[in-house]
């Protein structure tokens, strides 16, 4: 199998050649047919996570040996399956789950795999889905995309969660009616696809820019606000205000450098 691979932290990545692993037990080999590039792999590419304020995350402290294979966004299809794997059969397509516990620990017994303190994502922890094959533990971590284009059904393994996550959590304010959206970038504009599926009250949404703006608006927007106007807190005010809003920016203008936020990032 060839994988495109960090072979030294902030250096361009290298193709490398393995045997393709064949799965045992319970694992299932999957052929990557598409992998989403997240901000967060930047981040690790980097070699750390700037964390604000001076402080910064190394990445080689929490266990991960070069090379690497980044990629947490993987969709692909069974190539072969484990003695143990009765459900999936190859061929079937699906999203990879990467978030992946260690299995034993409490948080993992629970079924807050998530929360594991020894996780074994694939992409931030385990090799993940710049190349082409992976190895998946378990066939429960394979998620149906249904009709959804491949290249974007892999997306939702961290961008379109994000999203779905945050979107979720106002759904749980009582009289929630105007929700605002912070940012209408790659994980923005999936926020605002997620709440018109799942939102019955406004959206609203900001950015400053006004090319994003008009996406947004053709994408169901009710409202759209630019933070450059010196007006917009007053704008916003004069209608009430918003009953809860989300920043999936996560970066403070103008200097620094634009960051996508991503579950990855807070996972890590
Ligand atoms: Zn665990
Ligand atoms: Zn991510």
């Amino acid at each position: 199998m060839r994988a495109m691979q960090i072979v030294e932290f902030a250096k361009p990545l290298k193709l490398n050649n393995y045997a393709t692993p064949a799965p045992k037990g319970s694992e299932v080999l999957i052929k990557i047919l598409s992998a989403g590039v997240c901000h967060s792999d930047l981040h690790i590419w980097e070699g750390f996570f700037d964390l604000g304020m001076g402080q910064k995350l190394d990445v080689s402290t929490r266990g991960m040996k070069l090379p690497f294979t980044l990629g947490h966004e993987i969709a692909g299809e069974v190539a072969a399956i484990g003695s143990d794997v009765k459900d999936v059969r190859v061929g079937q397509r699906f999203v990879v789950f990467p978030w992946i516990g260690c299995g034993t620990c409490a948080f993992c017994n629970d079924g807050d795999e998530l929360l594991c303190p020894t996780p074994r994502t694939l992409g931030t922890r385990r090799d993940g889905g710049y190349a082409d094959h992976v190895i998946v533990p378990h066939p429960r971590y394979l998620v149906d995309h249904g009709n959804t284009p491949i290249d974007l059904a892999c997306t939702y393994a961290c961008s379109g969660l994000t999203a779905y996550s945050a979107i979720r959590r106002t759904q749980k304010i009582k009289n929630m009616k105007k929700l605002l959206i912070i940012g209408a970038g790659g994980v923005g504009l999936a926020g605002l696809e997620v709440a018109r599926a799942i939102h019955d009250g406004e959206i609203w949404v900001a950015d400053i820019d006004e090319a994003k703006l008009k996406i947004a608006r053709e994408h169901g927007a009710h409202r759209t606000f630019n933070p450059k106007d010196p007006e917009i807190a007053a704008k916003i005010a004069a209608d009430g205000g918003a009953d809860s809003a989300i920043d999936f920016v996560g970066a403070r203008p103008p200097t620094s450098s634009p960051s996508r936020p991503c579950g990855a990032a807070a996972r890590w």
